[in-house]
């Protein structure tokens, strides 16, 4: 598969903190990038659509790469574009996601490819440009709905959140993060909730705060500084409970 670098800026790579969004043409991915890229990010979103990709990019002034989290060969070529474009990443941001609400095999292969196994593809691809950055950095939107203690709370939405692929998939997700901070720690790899967002995720049910206050929770785990934490799980209140 082709990357497509949809923008090209004249700024160099070397002095800008480089930045790799998943899913990131549309909802939270895409506000994040425009957060991101307003504080000096040199960003890339990663759109399984190459063409929404470039629109989104073209919107926001940053760079599109072609990527499908399900797909090997689409990552390795993404990663190996910004490799040659930029000799690092400094940070990954695993924003893509689904949510299906059916419950079978099909359903649960799907799921769990992008919202866990995709964050395994994309996190191996991204290692060896990351190890190249003097703070490496990946930040992983996960949800409160991956959280045994959220869901087992009856005083929180999410115990009567009928959503169980969804949730186990986030449930891998975290741990991912957990396990990827204790086997790299020379980098920093937190999860988070972003908070329930109106996005197109969550347009058949009505519900969500505007994409810019959950953005700011991604962003704030983004821009860690090196004595920054690893190996948690975040709201925007802080460490949200396993
Ligand atoms: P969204 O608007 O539906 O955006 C999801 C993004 O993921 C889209 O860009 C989508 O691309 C992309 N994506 C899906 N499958 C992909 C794949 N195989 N490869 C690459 N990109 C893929 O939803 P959102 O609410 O912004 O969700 C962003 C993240 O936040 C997700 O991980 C979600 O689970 C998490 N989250 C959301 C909420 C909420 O309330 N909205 C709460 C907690 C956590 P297409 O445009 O091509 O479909």
């Amino acid at each position: 598969m082709s990357t497509t670098p949809a923008t090209s800026t004249s700024t160099t790579s070397t002095s800008r903190t480089v930045t790799l969004i998943t899913g990131g043409n549309k909802g939270i991915g895409f506000e994040t990038a425009r957060q991101l890229s307003a504080l000096g990010h040199l960003v890339y979103i990663g759109s399984r659509d190459a063409e929404r990709g470039e629109k989104a990019a073209a919107e926001l002034g940053v760079r599109s790469v072609q990527l499908d989290v399900t797909d090997d060969a689409s990552v390795a070529a993404a990663l190996a574009s910004i490799d040659a474009a930029e000799g690092r990443l400094d940070v990954l941001v695993h924003n893509a996601g689904v949510l299906e609400t059916g419950f079978d095999t099909a359903a649960a292969l799907r799921t769990f490819d992008t919202n866990a196994v995709g964050i395994v593809r994309v996190t191996e691809a991204a290692l060896p440009l990351l190890a190249r950055s003097a703070n490496p950095n990946v930040v992983t939107v996960s949800s409160s709905m991956g959280s045994f203690w959220a869901v087992n709370n009856p005083e929180r939405a999410e115990s009567r959140a009928p959503l169980q692929l969804y949730a186990a998939s986030k449930s891998a997700a975290t741990m991912l993060t957990v396990q990827y901070a204790k086997t790299h720690p020379g980098i920093k790899f937190n999860a988070l909730e972003p908070g329930t967002t109106a996005t197109d995720m969550t347009a058949a049910f009505g519900i969500g705060r505007p994409v810019q206050d959950s953005a700011r929770v991604v962003v704030r785990l983004a821009t860690l500084g090196a004595d920054g934490p690893t190996g948690t799980l975040q709201d925007e209140n802080g460490e949200l409970a396993w």
